[in-house]
């Protein structure tokens, strides 16, 4: 479960969040649409506590934050943890290149999470074949397709056991054609019950695998709703304007 209350971020003068809040049931799953520059990335980033919010509150299961005058921030330890719990896969993969596929997986449990190298092992070949790269594991990220690294980058997020997944345009730099592989595992991750948010630009994937449309500009949410409704019957004018370009 996630739940952010009244957000505010501001980089200088310049407002990126104002006032947002955003509930994701346990399991459920939140598609985050708006045009480029209306603060979805800057919304995931203090999802998992990247970007420090000015003000408002995060909470991700049982651990909640809160920020602005009199708040204290958290420490070192605590925030690492915190980001354990919510894996986050980029756009660009940020895959450890002097590392094969396996040793990119097993880097988060070994070293946040101070597992036994033969148990972050196993639980890194578990997830390397949950994405279908089982075959892969001995193989370094050059040799891999676009596709194939994002796939890896997914695995290594799942190998922190997050209780929550956030995926910031994670199709976003990918052949067309690698696009559906990577969206099939974020299908599954759904189906199997995790909670994410998912920012976007694949209208039709979002309408079908998000239970939830939030639709952000200038950093207000415009509108939410069931995915389908503010999908197919947006309320709002500006939520029709952006989707018309989907047509
Ligand atoms: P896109 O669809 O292009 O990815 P977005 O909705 O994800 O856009 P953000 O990346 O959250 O938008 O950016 C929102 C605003 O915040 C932009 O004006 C951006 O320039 C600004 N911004 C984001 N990160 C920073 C930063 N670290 N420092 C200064 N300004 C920033
Ligand atoms: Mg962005």
């Amino acid at each position: 479960k996630i739940e952010v209350l009244s957000l505010r971020k501001s980089f200088g003068s310049n407002e990126v969040l104002k006032n947002i809040s955003l509930d994701v049931a346990k399991g459920g799953v939140v598609a985050l649409i708006g045009p480029s520059g209306s603060g979805k990335s800057t919304l995931l980033r203090c999802i998992n506590l990247l970007v420090v919010p000015d003000g408002g509150s995060v909470r991700v299961g049982d651990t909640k934050f809160e920020f602005g005058t009199g708040a204290r921030l958290p420490d070192v330890k605590t925030l690492a943890r915190f980001r354990a719990t919510t894996g986050m896969v980029f756009q660009h993969f940020n895959l450890f290149p002097h590392m094969t596929t396996l040793g990119n997986v097993m880097e988060g449990p070994v070293t946040v999470r101070r597992m036994p190298k033969a148990d972050a092992e196993k639980l890194a070949r578990e997830q390397l074949a949950k994405v279908g790269l089982a075959e892969k594991a001995d193989q370094y990220p050059a040799t891999l397709s676009g596709g194939q690294k994002q796939r890896v980058a997914i695995a290594r997020a799942l190998a922190m056991e997050p209780d929550v997944m956030l995926f910031d345009e994670a199709t976003s730099a990918l052949d067309p054609e690698l696009v559906g592989e990577v969206l099939n595992v974020i299908q599954q991750l759904a189906a199997e019950g995790m909670t994410m948010v998912i920012v976007t630009h694949e209208i039709a994937f979002a309408r079908e695998v998000a239970d939830r449309v939030v639709f952000m500009r200038d950093g207000v949410v415009v509108e939410e709703g069931p995915a389908r409704q503010v999908i197919d019957n947006p309320r709002e004018a500006a939520t029709q304007a952006f989707l018309s370009h989907f047509h």
